[in-house]
Formats: C-alpha cells, sequence, structure tokens
C-alpha cells in the first residue's frame, strides 16, 4: 500500500485561511511551485529559511510516495525597484555597479544560490525554469489578457487593468484578503502623469529606455516584462492552469501572488492554485532580516564565522536544525544563544541516533514504538510542523537513553522500528545530514587555523635565528596553498583565499 493513501495530509491554505485536507488534483501526483530568488545579489539567510520550509514539505511529500513534480524559478529579468522606476532595474543598477553584463550578474548569482543550497543539504527542484528563457510565453500571456479586455497598452508598456478585472465579477484582493475598493479610495495618483489608469494596475510589459540593457522586441516595441507574469507563464506552463501548490515567503502574498490570481483567473477563467502557502519571516536578534536594512547575515558566513552577530561558526546542520525548530508559519527569530541550544540540542540527537544502533534487544517491550511512530506523522501530518515532530524525536532520545540504561525495555522489532522511524525523519524528511555531524565545518576551520598559527610560530623562530631561507619556504609554501601570511607591528596573521 502506498503510504501517502494511508495519510491524512492537512495544509493551511493562505486562500481560505482554514487547515484542510489535501487533496491533490490528480491521484498521487503533487504540482508544486515556489517562487525563487530574484539572483541580482547574494541570497541572504532569511531567503533561505524560506527555501527550506519548501524543501522540507517537498521532502515530506515524496517520503509519502506522492509523484511530485516541484517548479521553482531563477527571476533573472525585469524586477523593478519599489519606486517603478524602469532605469532602476535592479540588475542593470547592480551590473553598472559591478562593471559586469547582466548576464554575468545572473550567473555569478544563480551559482552562489546554488552553492549554498547545497552546502545547506537542499534537494533541487524538479525544474528550476528562469524569466529570461519564458519571454515568449510572457509575450502570450500578455496578448491573452490584452484580448480578455483585462490589460490594455500604454506608451509601449502593458497593464492589467485591475478595475476592468473586477468588473467581470472577479475579485482582486481575494488572496490577502483585501477590499478592492478601500484600495481604490485610499490611493490617488499624485503627480497625475501615470501611464496607468489606475494606481492598482500593474505592470505586465515595461517599455525599456535606450539605457536599459535587459530588453527583448515585443508587439508593444522594446521593453521587459513585468515580475508577476513571469510566475503566472511558467507555473502553467509546466503545471497546468490549476495546480495544487504555490508557496513563498508571505511578504509576496500582495501584491506578487496577488497579482499571480488575478492573471490566472483572467487567462483561463480558472483559479490557478489549490493550496496557497506562505512561509514566515526569519528575525535576528529581533528584527526582520533584509537587506535594505544591513539587519542581514549571508549563509556562509554563518558557517565560516566570519560575520559580527556571533560568537562562533555554526555547521549547516545546526543551522537547518534551528530552522525547523519553528513552524513554518511562525515567526523565527535567530540569536547567538539560540544557535548555541541549537548546537546542544542537535547534538544530544545525533549521540542517541548512534546509540540507538547498539541496543540492547528484549523479549518484550516496555515502551509504545508504534504509537510514538504514527505521532511523527501525525506532527507532519498537521501542515508539516516540525517543532512538533522535533518534540518527538527528542520522546526517542528520551526512550533511548532509558533502554540503554536498563531502565526500560524494546524488542528486536521495535528497535528495528525505531532506527528506521528516527533515520527517515532526521535524513530524509527534516534533510539533517546524519553522515556528517562528527566533521563540521567549524571544527575543520578551527584545525585549520591551528596548523596555520603553528607555522607562523616556526617561521618566527627562523626569523630569530636569521634562518630566512626556511622563513621565506614557509611563507611561499604557504601562499601556493592559498594561505598568505600578512606581516605587521603586532605579529603575523593570515588570510585564507
Ligand atoms: P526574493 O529574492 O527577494 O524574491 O526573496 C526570495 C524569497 O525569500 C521570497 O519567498 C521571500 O518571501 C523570502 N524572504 C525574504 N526575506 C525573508 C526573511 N527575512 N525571512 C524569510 N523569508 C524571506
Ligand atoms: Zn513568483
Amino acid at each position: 500500500m502506498q503510504l501517502y493513501k494511508s495519510q491524512d495530509l492537512k495544509i493551511y491554505n493562505t486562500l481560505t485561511g482554514n487547515k484542510e485536507v489535501f487533496k491533490p488534483i490528480h491521484e498521487g501526483n503533487i504540482g508544486m511551485y515556489v517562487c525563487g530568488p530574484t539572483v541580482y545579489s547574494n541570497v541572504h539567510l532569511g531567503n533561505v529559511r524560506t527555501f527550506m520550509s519548501f524543501d522540507v514539505i517537498y521532502r515530506y511529500l515524496k517520503h509519502l510516495e506522492f509523484n511530485v513534480r516541484y517548479v521553482r524559478n531563477i527571476t533573472d529579468a525585469g524586477h523593478l525597484t519599489d519606486d517603478g522606476d524602469v532605469d532602476n532595474d535592479r540588475f542593470v543598477k547592480q551590473s553598472r555597479l559591478e562593471k559586469l553584463e547582466p548576464m554575468e550578474i545572473v550567473q555569478k548569482y544563480t551559482v552562489d544560490f546554488h552553492k549554498v543550497l547545497d552546502n545547506f543539504n537542499f534537494l533541487p527542484p524538479t525544474i528550476e525554469p528562469t524569466a529570461t528563457g519564458h519571454i515568449i510565453e510572457q509575450i502570450e500571456l500578455i496578448e491573452k489578457l490584452i484580448e480578455a479586455g483585462v490589460a490594455y497598452e500604454s506608451k509601449g508598456s502593458v497593464y492589467f487593468d485591475v478595475l476592468a478585472y473586477n468588473k467581470k465579477g472577479l475579485n482582486y484582493g481575494e488572496l490577502s484578503n483585501r477590499n478592492i475598493d478601500e484600495l481604490f479610495a485610499n490611493t490617488r495618483d499624485l503627480d497625475g502623469q501615470s501611464e496607468k489608469k489606475n494606481p492598482q494596475d500593474f505592470a505586465l510589459w515595461k517599455n525599456a529606455s535606450p539605457a536599459h540593457i535587459m530588453r527583448w522586441n515585443s508587439p508593444w516595441g522594446a521593453g521587459f516584462p513585468g515580475w508577476h507574469l513571469e510566475c503566472t507563464a511558467m507555473s502553467t506552463k509546466y503545471l497546468g492552469e490549476t495546480f495544487d501548490i504555490h508557496g513563498g515567503g508571505m511578504d509576496l502574498k500582495f501584491p506578487h501572488h496577488e497579482c499571480e490570481v488575478a492573471q490566472g483567473k483572467a487567462c483561463n477563467g480558472v483559479s490557478p492554485v489549490n493550496y496557497w502557502m506562505h512561509t514566515n519571516m526569519l528575525t535576528m536578534n529581533g528584527l526582520r532580516m533584509s537587506k535594505s536594512t544591513g539587519n542581514y547575515i549571508l549563509p556562509m558566513e554563518l558557517v565560516n564565522g566570519e560575520n559580527n552577530f556571533f560568537e562562533k561558526a555554526f555547521h549547516p546542520n545546526i543551522v537547518r536544525f534551528c530552522f525547523l525548530q519553528a513552524h513554518y508559519r511562525s515567526v523565527l527569530d535567530i540569536s547567538n544563544d539560540a544557535m548555541i541550544a541549537s548546537e546542544k540540542g542537535f547534538n544530544r540527537l545525533a549521540d542517541a541516533y548512534k546509540l540507538s544502533k547498539n541496543l540492547e534487544t528484549s523479549l518484550t517491550s516496555s515502551l509504545d514504538i508504534k504509537s510514538w511512530k504514527k505521532a511523527c506523522y501525525d506532527a507532519m501530518n498537521d501542515d508539516f510542523n516540525t517543532p512538533i515532530l522535533i518534540a518527538q524525536l527528542f520522546e526517542a532520545v528520551r526512550f533511548i537513553n532509558l533502554v540503554n540504561d536498563k531502565k526500560e525495555t524494546l524488542t528486536r522489532e521495535d528497535i528495528a522500528i525505531l532506527n528506521e522511524t528516527l533515520y527517515t525523519f532526521i535524513n530524509d524528511v527534516l534533510g539533517l545530514n546524519l553522515e556528517n555531524t562528527s566533521t563540521s565545518v567549524s571544527s575543520d576551520n578551527n584545525k585549520l587555523e591551528g596548523v596555520v598559527n603553528m607555522l607562523i610560530e616556526m617561521r618566527d623562530e627562523a626569523r630569530a635565528n636569521k634562518n630566512w631561507g626556511l622563513s621565506d619556504e614557509i611563507r611561499d609554501k604557504l601562499l601556493a596553498l592559498g594561505i598568505q601570511l600578512k606581516d605587521g607591528k603586532d605579529g603575523t596573521g593570515f588570510s585564507i583565499n
């Protein structure tokens, strides 16, 4: 029997505001779309939290033996800054700053994104489409929307006509619970110069000025697509007009996802998504993590310890464990104390897991392992409740220690169930890499630092003895390995490239 059939998975649906029993459109198959990163700079740790929540959701759905098509796009074009200034396109701005082609910016930060996710043990999506690879599909969508009477051209740009959409009896604002009349009442077009009929109208296509390097030809002249459109184009292409799950951070609910609902409904006459899922924000020391405020840390800075916020380096497993101790719909605050506590917790779990392989078997069990296993599934079936699952894993830690101390007993069969369930949830579902617990990056770094410091001391001794040959040899050989010694008035330091 397939696992998913015996499960009762409930998902919180932003669209209805309820936890609903999950019913896929096609029995046994799931189409899931998650908005990917905008690759004009490095992803920060907050972005990683959102993607990690969906990584665990994907892992669990796969574990339940659903056949999942998981699409996570790369936004590599046409992302305007909030002021809507066409010449302020983030890619164009960044390419000027770094003196690179916009497509070099895209490549550089896509590679970085993948490296980060590899480090944190993410499963790749089954399709990772790019916005620039789907310009034709986006142009076709715009033509359909104009034909449907919900989009209009204005000075080489095309806008979605929110009022016309609502006049069709459709409800712009249904996802984010916004009342369209209030939206209209509360906004005015201050300068009266806008190309739009109404301030709520959003761009489907933007006319590009001659200075704008990222541009494509279209029936409305050279320009580039609006951000909301790319997700509708790619999700429809790979998952169909209506698909099961669409996810992203809750800051994307409005306007991005609201616009996707409107585009999908206007184009195809059906709601594009059955279950909308939104993750909550990562905060650091109580403040939302964001590049614009400076309250952010790059994921690898937490792993290699090179940052001003944390007193030590933390292995990616510890970061993952810390993140998953909060439910995906709750705010999660990370701090030095929270990370230290997570490290302790993870090590306790990993130690108990090792111990569980060598437990003595008995003829009877005094602990109810089958109920414990069911509680693990119940936690994940309840809207992917990872903190409750982790609490159940610690219940197993308690069991293991009791059996190890000969205070409780387990049969061979129960020990096998315990081990298999632990491995499944820790390794396969939560994505914590049990094989990689002993060699933490931080301890590797500490060892390397110790070795280099030892060589610096030997070089100091050689220099004190005027043995310049040996002192130069140490410096040059380290340099050949990418470690540069820097002599200063307070002694010798080093940097690793
Ligand atoms: P972006 O590249 O800005 O589109 O962001 C990629 C994803 O990260 C989106 O789903 C955002 O909602 C999400 N995100 C941005 N900031 C945070 C944060 N502080 N915590 C969690 N998720 C975030
Ligand atoms: Zn999107």
